[in-house]
């Protein structure tokens, strides 16, 4: 069964820290920090669409002046998500340059920022041929966990401490609709865009009774209907989603563990800082960073079946299976128990 993403780090586990979630069906993509992000290609970074930054240290966030260069002059929305002082940091990239000429462009891009409290989100708009002054205009919502929702995903945050607030994420997929391709040829059909639509009917709920039209051939010159509810049972089989949790940059106490455990509970897959081994664990403290050994007991608790540590310290070049053995060990002993 073919996964409706599969996240993948965007450097190795010495490198700039990111998740990066193509989503297949929709030539679309989802990214958990902006490090350094020079070893995405372009094509992969237009993709983007809706970005999570954990915190604006250097190494999370230096990637958005590569990601704006790219988008500049495009028919684009962007939406960003960040916590407390988030709104000032992105508003500090932009006034960085002079924008006198964007006012011609013809196509509109548009970053729509969201800073997360611990019980509000604010959101403010930065239209570019405005050369992304921002607008006065900023809304309020309530927050409750819940930082974005689509009919197919949605992407919840907990704020951690790292001596600032820091937002730990996870991506929970609704459901999983795979297609049984026997059942498509058994209908005389053929795979193609129409099964983009009928997986969207699906999330938007439709009703199973309603008609769906498919389109199919290579210039969509067939056309049959079926009843959506039927056409379901015969080429769809309907499996649990994906969860994905990426969690970086936190200090190990109690509350941190104790809301890291409850967000990403579960997950099919865990990317979690590693930054220290257990001997050096002064150090990670005072750095405010986890040890390895604390990010497989954070993996284990929380019962994840994958897990990924990354963003570990230069100072283990060379002995990154250190670190990835002993958060294997930890997160071996917690299930063990
Ligand atoms: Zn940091
Ligand atoms: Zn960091």
């Amino acid at each position: 069964m073919r996964p409706s993403f599969l996240p993948r780090l965007v450097n190795g586990p010495f490198d700039d820290p990111g998740l990066f979630i193509p989503l297949f069906f929709e030539k679309r993509a989802i990214i958990f920090d902006l490090g350094d992000i020079y070893s995405l290609s372009a094509k992969d970074i237009l993709k983007i669409s809706h970005i999570f930054i954990t915190h604006t240290h250097m190494d999370h966030f230096i990637g958005f002046d590569r990601l704006l260069r790219l988008f500049l002059g495009r028919d684009q929305h962007l939406y960003m998500f960040g916590p407390k002082g988030f709104l000032n940091n992105v508003e500090g990239k932009l006034a960085g340059y002079s924008w006198n000429l964007v006012k011609n462009y013809s196509n509109l891009l548009a970053l729509h920022a969201t800073e997360v409290h611990p019980d509000y989100l604010i959101t403010k708009d930065y239209i570019c041929q405005s050369g992304f002054v921002p607008d006065q205009m900023t809304v309020k919502h309530p927050f409750n966990g819940l930082l974005h929702n689509e009919p197919s995903l949605s992407v919840f945050s907990r704020i951690l401490d790292h001596s600032l607030p820091c937002l730990g994420f996870t991506l929970d997929e609704r459901f999983h609709v795979n297609i049984l391709k026997d059942g498509v040829a058994e209908l005389g059909l053929e795979v193609g865009p129409w099964l983009k639509e009928f997986k969207q009917a699906l999330f938007n709920n439709q009703d199973p009774d309603s008609e769906f039209e498919v389109a199919y051939g290579k210039k969509k010159q067939h056309k049959k209907t079926f009843v959506l509810g039927d056409l379901t049972k015969q080429i769809a089989l309907i499996t649990p989603g994906q969860k994905i949790s990426y969690i970086a940059d936190l200090v190990y106490n109690e509350s941190n563990e104790e809301k890291v455990v409850e967000l990403v509970k579960d997950s099919d897959h865990l990317f979690i800082e590693a930054s220290f081994l257990e001997k050096d664990r002064d150090v990670a403290e005072k750095k405010c960073h986890l040890t390895a050994r604390q990010a497989g007991i954070i993996a284990g608790k929380a019962g994840v079946k994958q897990v990924t540590p990354f963003h570990f310290s230069p100072r283990y070049q060379g002995q990154g299976h250190l670190l990835e053995k002993e958060v294997m060990e930890a997160y071996d002993d917690v299930l063990k128990q």
